[in-house]
């Protein structure tokens, strides 16, 4: 195995395994070059968490996600049909994107490039950053050799982020907005070169040309950023945020409702089955201080779609009831609360957690955080056998999980004494250890 599958492997989940695989089967079969390429290989090689993946292929990119869709039960979340470009969702929650290989070439800022198929170092040079055009070979004869035409790898070691070409930002100004993400994201310095044609492009007023639905993309990728105050700051400094709306200035960034979030997310246990809807929540704390005008701003500039808005806009409607249950008498057991919240989605639990005045409610949900989640995940699967004479295999088994997790959190059980401790081996002869045979020396 190449040096690179092998960081790669190292780097993904088994969920993220699991859609590697499957893309590079149906790829192989349909006999195209795929390669993994943009924030995926970036992450894997900077040493940041991998989030989505993004395929590039060399031919029908649309007929490869259509038919990766189907044999893994995906979701097409959306397709650009210009572009070449399907973004999917598998079972498992993995995002994936899967791309054609294109050259695009711009009339004016702005307007739709012309696209065209291409190969995978043409795609690569017309890429926004060179930290973001990497990318790796997933094809049988050449799987693991990284292509990396405009020196990426030795960028991404300096930590600096360095546009492609001289008109990149010209080109298409949606960029400025992502290299200032990227920029606050990571804490890279921006290239002197690239940092002046920023300067150019801001003083030629170049972000007056970007398309609303770029705009929408780019809000959708702050939504869904690790620390998105953080980017919300780097951008109120240089301005750039009256585009989205007027509003969206200073204190209305919700820097309180942010860092509470921050505070609620540290407590999920790490590993913890708590899946959250992050772009209708951060959305929502983005959105909360503006006036209606300025929301209806918001929605015009980046002409969100009802089903776009809907997540972020009704999420307050939904979370009514559960706080009414959260505060009543009749939850006096720890189990109680448990089975109250386990299937609640994770973006409804923390807005209450943000929202929510009553302390009863905010005791509640840190006991479910701190308390009640890590011992649900303590109950194995060997000691729910030992106390119900199931096994997994069998169709009562998950109740009975849940029986002794109620048990756990009520007290009614204990843990399960932890095997004794293996007897420390011997130690070595002197002189003939590692250390003896000079590994630190
Ligand atoms: P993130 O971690 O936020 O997903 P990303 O780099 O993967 O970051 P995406 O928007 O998912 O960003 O795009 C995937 C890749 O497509 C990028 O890494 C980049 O190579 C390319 N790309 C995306 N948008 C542009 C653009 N406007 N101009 C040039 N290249 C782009
Ligand atoms: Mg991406």
């Amino acid at each position: 195995m190449s040096d690179y599958m092998f960081i790669l492997e190292s780097h993904l989940s088994p969920e993220q395994s699991a859609v590697l695989t499957a893309v590079q089967a149906a790829a192989a079969e349909a006999n195209l070059s795929l390669f993994l390429t943009g924030g995926a290989m970036r992450d894997m090689l900077g040493g940041f968490p991998i989030r989505d993946l993004d395929f590039t292929v060399e031919g029908p990119a649309a007929k490869l996600a259509k038919d990766v869709a189907k044999r893994n039960n995906a979701q097409i979340l959306s397709t650009d049909e210009h572009r070449k470009t399907a973004e999917l969702q598998f079972p498992n929650g993995v995002m994936c994107e899967i791309s054609m290989a294109r050259q695009e070439k711009y009339g004016k800022p702005g307007a739709r490039p012309q696209v065209s198929p291409a190969t995978i170092h043409e795609d690569l040079r017309g890429r926004d950053f060179t930290i973001n055009a990497i990318a790796l070979s997933l094809n049988r004869a050449s799987r693991g050799l990284m292509v990396d035409p405009t020196n990426g790898a030795s960028d991404l070691e300096r930590k600096e982020l360095r546009a492609i070409s001289n008109y990149s930002l010209y080109d298409d100004p949606i960029r400025i907005l992502r290299l200032i993400r990227f920029k606050a994201r990571m804490g890279f310095e921006v290239h002197e070169r690239t940092m002046q044609q920023f300067h150019n492009a801001r003083e030629a007023g170049m972000e007056k040309y970007i398309p609303a639905r770029a705009l929408f993309t780019e809000l959708r990728h702050l939504a869904l950023e690790p620390s998105p105050s953080e980017v919300l700051k780097a951008l109120e400094e240089f301005k750039l945020l009256q585009l989205f709306s007027p509003g969206l200035t200073g204190a209305k960034l919700n820097p309180g409702a942010f860092a509470k979030l921050a505070k609620a997310k540290a407590m999920i246990p790490f590993g913890a089955p708590f899946s959250v809807d992050w772009y209708a929540l951060n959305m929502f704390c983005l959105t909360q201080l503006l006036t209606p005008k300025e929301k209806a701003a918001l929605l015009e500039n980046t002409k969100m779609s009802k089903e776009e808005a809907d997540p972020w806009q009704k999420l307050e409607a939904r979370i009514k009831k559960l706080e009414a249950l959260l505060k009543s008498a009749k939850l006096s057991k720890a189990s109680q609360t448990f089975d109250a919240l386990k299937k609640v989605p994770g973006e409804e639990i923390l807005l209450l957690f943000l929202k929510s005045a009553e302390r009863i409610v905010q005791d509640r949900l840190k006991n479910y955080f701190t308390k009640y989640m890590p011992t649900a995940m303590e109950v194995t699967d060997e000691e729910v056998t030992e106390a119900s004479g199931l096994t997994p295999d069998q169709p009562k088994f998950a109740k009975a999980r849940d029986e002794r997790i109620a048990a756990r959190l009520d007290g009614r059980v204990r843990k399960p004494a932890p095997p004794p401790e293996p007897e420390p081996p011997p130690p070595p002869p002197p002189g003939r250890g590692m250390l003896g045979r000079g590994r630190f020396r």
